[in-house]
């Protein structure tokens, strides 16, 4: 029975569940998706279309998505009058693994963005981008393929929780004068306040899932990147909650950098000693990971990680970072392997998991066919690794690598690259498939 207002549940399909504890996912589920605004159109038929490919090709008719429509954004707006209606985050709450396009944030009257409102409602407390070189792609560094990280980038608070006051406003001038007062510590007038909260509740929960990632995706390492050498209450105490938590829940699965390095010197200290499994040159270098398949939990002050993704790019697997480290970080390790047009990412909570394009709706190409739709397929990838249908992710990433080494872009990329054939979104999605 269809319960909603105005999505329509497909006639055919499953619902995603969670049994156990874990995530069932049947032959047929049903997946909703938001088209998204502006390029949205364009790129999710793209996506769509490879997607479909992809399963129909691996599973040979023993595994199909059903799609169903969800409004938000513009077509929202028109359709109910309302940017997001109520049931769109309900309906993603339902079926639990759900994909989406760009969407328009309002500007004024007091609406707020609605990738913001929707990580918030489904509490998707993990921004997870993947970051890895296809090759091909233009990149303004040598050695692009050396990075292949993940970003783990907590969602939910730091100065991005929203609690701030003008300068000069009431709120602004009380909280100036209570810490002057109580605390006996000045601040400006006239300042702006912004409050920068950080949990136990929400680092632990966010390294919870990137180890279990990386225990998963049989991965070396994961690093907490953090400025707590200056903000110590706040940045310094995501870090310690890190490896609290990595040695509580984890303590078999993973060893610390600092006990590594006690396992692999030699009595002099400085020797490295190299064990059956252990990473061999420690001399000058990090261990990068998985020592006797254990996984190396280590941390990094955020401005030498802006260092060493570019310096020792491979000597990183999974970077944990709170709120906006984390912002900063994705857009510019997605640069490094060669830009937002093809960067993937996902918005995951316990269970429920929101798939994206990183970019945005880029207004003035919309409706031309002209785009590139690699970060909303690539998403796709990372939807589909989440389903556990691993096979047809990785035909994607294949399919799609061989397109890019053809030089069959779009637009973005063949003006970066010589004697490239310029396509369009579809004809780039269609080449992708032909490639299958
Ligand atoms: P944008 O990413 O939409 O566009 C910036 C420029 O990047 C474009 O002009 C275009 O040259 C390029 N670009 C973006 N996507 C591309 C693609 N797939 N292929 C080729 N080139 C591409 O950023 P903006 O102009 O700052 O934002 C436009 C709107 O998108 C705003 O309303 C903003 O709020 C929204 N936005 C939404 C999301 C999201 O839904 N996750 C993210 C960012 C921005």
């Amino acid at each position: 029975m269809n319960t909603y207002k105005y999505a329509k549940i497909p006639s055919k399909g499953e619902k995603i569940q969670i049994i156990d504890g874990e995530l069932s996912v049947p032959n047929e589920p049903v997946i909703p998706f938001i088209e998204g605004d502006g390029i949205g159109p364009d790129i999710w038929n793209a996506a769509k279309r490879v997607i479909d490919a992809a399963v129909a090709k691996t599973y040979t008719g023993n595994k199909e998505i059903h799609w169903m429509e969800v409004l938000a954004g513009e077509k929202a707006k028109d359709i109910t009058g309302q940017w997001l209606p109520e049931e769109t985050p309900q309906i993603i709450s339902d079926f639990i693994v759900a994909i989406k396009g760009p969407l328009t944030t309002p500007v004024g009257g007091g609406i707020r963005s609605l990738n913001v409102t929707l990580r918030q409602v489904l509490d998707l407390y993990a921004c997870v981008r993947p970051v890895r070189y296809i090759p091909g792609v233009p990149s303004p560094v040598n050695h692009p393929e050396k990075l292949n990280i993940v970003i783990f980038r907590e969602n939910t608070e730091d100065v991005y929780a929203g609690i701030e006051w003008e300068s000069g406003s009431e709120e602004a001038n009380y909280l100036i004068d209570i810490i002057r007062e109580k605390f006996n510590k000045s601040i400006r007038t006239e300042s702006g306040i912004g409050i920068k909260p950080i949990s136990p509740f929400g680092t632990k929960r966010l390294i919870r899932k990137a180890i279990q990632y990386a225990i998963q995706n049989n991965r070396g390492s994961v690093t907490i990147v953090h400025k707590g050498n200056i903000m110590k209450f706040t940045e310094g105490a995501f870090k310690d909650w890190g490896y609290e938590l990595a040695l509580e829940e984890f303590r078999d699965q993973i060893i610390t950098e600092a006990e590594l390095w006690d396992e692999t010197r030699a009595d002099d200290g400085v020797t490295p000693i190299t064990k059956p499994g252990a990473f061999a040159d420690l001399r000058g270098g990090q261990p990068a990971g998985n020592p006797g398949g254990r996984i190396v939990v280590k941390d990094r002050i955020a401005d030498s990680m802006f260092q060493q993704i570019l310096t020792r790019s491979d000597e990183y697997d999974i970077l944990c970072t709170p709120n906006l480290n984390g912002d900063y970080l994705s857009d510019a390790a997605a640069a490094q392997v060669g830009g937002l047009g093809i960067a993937p990412g996902g918005n995951i909570g316990d269970y429920i998991a929101l798939f994206e394009a990183t970019h945005g709706t880029a207004p003035k190409y919309a409706g031309q066919d002209k785009v590139n739709p690699g970060s909303l397929i690539l998403s796709g990838v990372m939807m589909l690794e989440y389903l556990g249908w691993k096979d047809a992710a990785d035909l994607i990433v294949h399919a799609m690598g061989e397109t890019i080494q053809q030089k069959t872009v779009t637009y973005d990329l063949e003006r970066q690259m010589e004697g490239a054939t310029k396509v369009s979104t579809s004809g780039f999605a269609e080449a992708i498939v032909a490639n299958m």
